[in-house]
């Protein structure tokens, strides 16, 4: 996993059992779960942010859907969880949601979409992660510690969402959210929220 991995937009065909028709169920999911958003990102989708990973199954056995939470204790994973489950009853579909835990989830699993469109939203996009070998291996180990490196802060500029300037300072670690910093731009004044890579 290095820099920034794009995720599959493609359906994998897990069920190939009916051919083509299974096939266009599955896309028609995922147009339809492709409206899901991050409750506390509502312009970014469950895919684009690299959540959704996966629809399985089939119209007889019902479908399983394999989201990642952004990090443990999510507050948010309630919410999608939910939105998952009703979205699919909307489609008239049996589904449940699957957790998947390992690997877990990397802001490296952020597509490029999702960049831009937490630039346009007013926060910075994490810069990719430096240490995704040491993050693999963590993973592996299960013993995913969350840690919020300040190394990225201390060694590379981020970028006014507003202005574009590299001239901005980590005003506070924790932004409105664990997962964000606070960033004051010098340039422009602004202060935003940076997306803490890990
Ligand atoms: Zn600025």
């Amino acid at each position: 996993m290095s820099g920034l991995t794009t995720i599959s937009r493609t359906p994998r065909a897990t069920a190939q059992a009916d051919g083509a028709g299974a096939s266009e169920t599955l896309s028609e999911i995922w147009r339809a779960l492709e409206t899901l958003t991050d409750p506390e990102i509502p312009v970014v989708s469950l895919r684009e942010m690299g959540i959704l990973r996966d629809v399985r199954g089939d119209a007889s056995q019902g479908y399983e859907v394999v989201i990642t939470p952004t990090y443990s204790g999510c507050p948010a994973m309630e919410q999608i969880h939910d939105d998952v489950l009703t979205t699919m009853r909307q489609l008239g579909h049996k589904a449940s949601v699957v957790t998947q835990l390992a690997p877990a989830w990397t802001t490296d699993w952020m597509t490029t979409e999702a960049h831009e469109k937490l630039r346009a939203y007013g926060i910075a996009p994490p810069l990719a992660c430096a240490t995704s070998a040491a993050h693999a291996n963590a993973s592996e180990s299960k013993t995913h510690v969350l840690t919020f490196a300040k190394r990225t802060a201390a060694n590379q500029n981020i970028a006014c969402p507003q202005c574009t300037s590299n001239n901005t300072t980590e005003i506070s670690h924790f932004g409105s959210t664990a997962c964000k910093a606070l960033y004051k731009c010098l340039t422009c004044l602004e202060t935003f929220d940076y997306f803490k890579p890990y």
